[in-house]
């Protein structure tokens, strides 16, 4: 461990007993053929399966392998960036655990760094073995981001990315709670480019990202970096107003000049009902704001920490934040 790391690669784990060792082992494969000194990065969130005990003893045979392990469940966006903050490395790697990012595309990506790129992330060219619904919604989601924001956040990249020492330690002024790592890994600016990768099937077990997760990061990464959803409001209440002073006329107008007088509750029941909803939503929308507002202002340390394990003697487990 005398050695400084040059390369670090962040792995963020919850619950993946089946596939950490198959994990370890092909990127250990691929961390070897560069022969320059790396060290892996394994972080726990708070897994309730045995995947911490196989990193343990993976920690037991290989120095090399790093363990931060969570006190509970913080979240990926999270756990990736304790994996960044304890790293030491000149380029920093992260990598999901279930190898739906293939780790030979690693090489390609160091290959991009050492020409100069601070950022290089892994474009998902295409996508195997995952649901329609998945890759729909997915597809959306990126195209609906980049209209709603002014940030230019690539199409179609996941966390799967390099990024130079220089963008991880501007990284750790960012101090947001509710997180959308690749947005702000775009908005920090730096030379970035892209590497082109198939996305492979799960190895084993199953998505950790539920509907209600993804739901839940998608309002994050819109409301980290748009204000449009409030604007929603004004927009449909000048528009309402327009028409509603029109209508106004209209019926003034009948009132006084002729005698067509309107009958009807039925109408007004149903506009009623529709503009209700209208609004729940939109106050729905502002509490989606103000609920990030009070995470923020509580101002509660990011993710806390169990144990580390495997990182040179001057580490501390608050050295995080
Ligand atoms: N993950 C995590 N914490 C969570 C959910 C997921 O650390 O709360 C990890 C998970 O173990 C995996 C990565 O984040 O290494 C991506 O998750 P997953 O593959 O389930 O997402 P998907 O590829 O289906 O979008
Ligand atoms: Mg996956």
């Amino acid at each position: 461990m005398s050695e400084k790391s040059k390369y670090s690669v962040v792995v963020p784990v919850y619950n993946e007993e089946e596939v950490i060792l198959e994990s370890y082992k092909r990127l250990k494969a691929v961390m070897d053929t560069i022969r320059e000194p790396y060290e892996i990065v394994f972080v726990n969130d708070g897994s309730r399966d045995k995947t911490a005990i196989i990193i343990n003893e993976i920690c037991e045979m290989d120095k090399t392998i790093r363990f931060i392990d969570f006190s509970r469940n913080f979240g990926h966006q999270i756990a990736i960036t304790a994996g960044m903050d304890y790293t030491e490395g000149d380029a920093v790697i992260v990598i999901d655990a279930d190898l739906q990012d293939p780790p030979e595309v690693i090489p390609k990506m160091i290959e991009k760094w050492k020409e100069g790129y601070d950022v290089v992330y892994g474009k998902r060219a295409q996508r195997k073995g995952e649901t329609f619904f998945k890759q729909f919604t997915a597809k959306v989601f990126y195209r609906l981001l980049v209209r709603m924001t002014d940030v230019d956040v690539p199409l179609d990249t996941g966390d799967f990315r390099l990024i130079d020492r220089k963008v991880c330690n501007a990284l750790k002024k960012v101090n947001e709670k509710n997180r959308y790592i690749r947005g702000i890994i775009s908005w920090l600016g730096f030379k970035q480019t892209g590497v082109e990768f198939t996305r492979d099937k799960r190895f084993a077990g199953e998505t950790k990202y539920p509907f209600k997760k993804m739901l839940r990061f998608a309002f994050d990464a819109i409301t980290s970096f748009s204000y449009k959803p409030l604007k929603l409001a004004s927009y449909a209440g000048m528009l309402l107003s327009v028409f509603s002073f029109v209508y106004l006329l209209v019926v003034v107008y009948q009132k006084l000049f002729t005698d067509r007088t309107q009958p009807g509750w039925a109408s007004i029941l149903a506009v009623n009902l529709f503009f209700n909803g209208i609004i729940l939503i939109i106050l729905g929308i502002i509490g989606e704001y103000i609920g990030r507002i009070y995470d923020e202002a509580k101002g509660r340390p990011l993710y806390i920490v169990r144990q580390i394990k495997n990182f040179s003697d001057d580490k501390k487990i608050d050295d995080g934040r």
